[in-house]
């Protein structure tokens, strides 16, 4: 399997987490951030992991200060437009994008609705220049920025329904537990907005059974909880829950001992609709040709697999289904989606 060449489709990619570092470096800047800083790689130790740390915790201590970049809006069209060419480049044909207004805007007060528009214009000026790639975007909710945080997305949602294709929960599952958010959510059913959760990333199996029973996402972030417990496997199996499964970021932030022990061969090799993303290419350096290379030669994924891969990626976007099947056409044989 030759991985470079292959068609890729990608779930779970954070914008935050997606910044090449020379416009990291240009946004601290800006900023005046107090970093001793004279060249883009001297930023490396603030805002990229590139070893396993501690815990996830740590992780959510460098996007704290990821958030600190953020001090005007121009950047995030620059972040956007750079990120989907990064996509392209890599033969991405359908990129999935999230991002969290709130986690944006705290810094410097931005706008969420004037942010959105150079967001948006971002995106516009990449697939322009990319040509070949389709990208939707998600608006996450940060659970550590509370409940009211989640009220006021599901309302941003509202008013950009048209430009949104899914929502997020994101963050310490631990803390906030999904059912504390159902009431929050429940506008969405009626946009239409289909939901997936990051669940089971640190967390055991019994906080993904909440978060199945209590907000019924299409797809789980992470959900290596999933493979703990063999009814929860059937579960998602039956009820055709995809998995964002981000092999480089579990390792990471230790969620998984080691490539060879993550669970998402098995819960391939078992039936569920396995994915897999990069998270935060920017943060852990890393591309999404790489994490199939990774899975490839250290978690038991055959050239089969990786292409069975980008099908259950398909097939669980939240894209419309004439944006996918023009896709699953000129890239995938005509796959069949529905
Ligand atoms: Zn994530």
């Amino acid at each position: 399997m030759d991985v470079k060449s292959l068609p890729k489709v990608e779930l779970h990619r954070h914008l935050a987490g997606s910044i090449r570092i020379e416009t990291a470096f240009d946004m601290a800047e800006a900023a005046h951030l107090p970093v001793p800083a004279r060249s883009p790689q001297d930023l490396s130790p603030y805002l990229q992991v590139l070893e396993p740390m501690e815990d996830l915790g740590q992780v959510l201590e460098v996007f704290q200060f990821i958030a600190r970049l953020f001090t005007t809006e121009t950047h995030i069209e620059r972040i956007a437009r750079e990120v989907i060419l990064d996509a392209a480049a890599e033969n991405i044909k359908l990129l999935e994008l999230r991002f969290s207004p709130d986690y944006l805007s705290q810094s410097a007060g931005l706008s969420w609705d004037r942010l959105t528009g150079f967001l948006l214009e971002g995106v516009e000026k990449a697939r322009q220049e990319a040509g070949d790639i389709e990208v939707g975007l998600i608006a996450i909710v940060s659970r550590n920025l509370g409940v009211a945080s989640a009220r006021r997305t599901a309302d941003y949602a509202r008013r950009w329904k048209d430009v949104l294709v899914g929502f997020d929960l994101a963050d310490d599952e631990r803390a906030w537990p999904s059912s504390m958010f159902v009431e929050a959510l429940r506008p969405l059913e009626a946009l239409g907005l289909p939901l997936t959760v990051h669940s089971g990333e640190a967390t055991g199996p019994d906080y993904v059974k909440d978060t199945l029973d209590s907000l019924h996402p299409r797809r789980l972030g992470h959900g290596i909880a999933v493979a703990a417990d063999d009814a929860l496997i059937e579960r998602v199996v039956r009820e055709q829950v995809a998995i964002e499964a981000c092999p480089t970021s579990n390792v990471r932030t230790r969620c998984v001992p080691s490539f060879a022990q993550h669970p998402a061969k098995t819960l391939l090799d078992r039936g569920a609709a396995v994915t897999l993303n990069t998270d935060d290419p920017g943060l852990f350096d890393l591309t999404l040709t790489g994490e199939l290379e990774v899975a490839q030669t250290q978690m038991g994924f055959s050239g089969d697999d990786l292409l069975a891969v980008q099908h259950h990626a398909l097939r669980a976007s939240f894209l419309p289904l004439d944006v996918r099947t023009r896709i699953a056409q000129r890239h995938f044989h005509g796959l069949t989606l529905a």
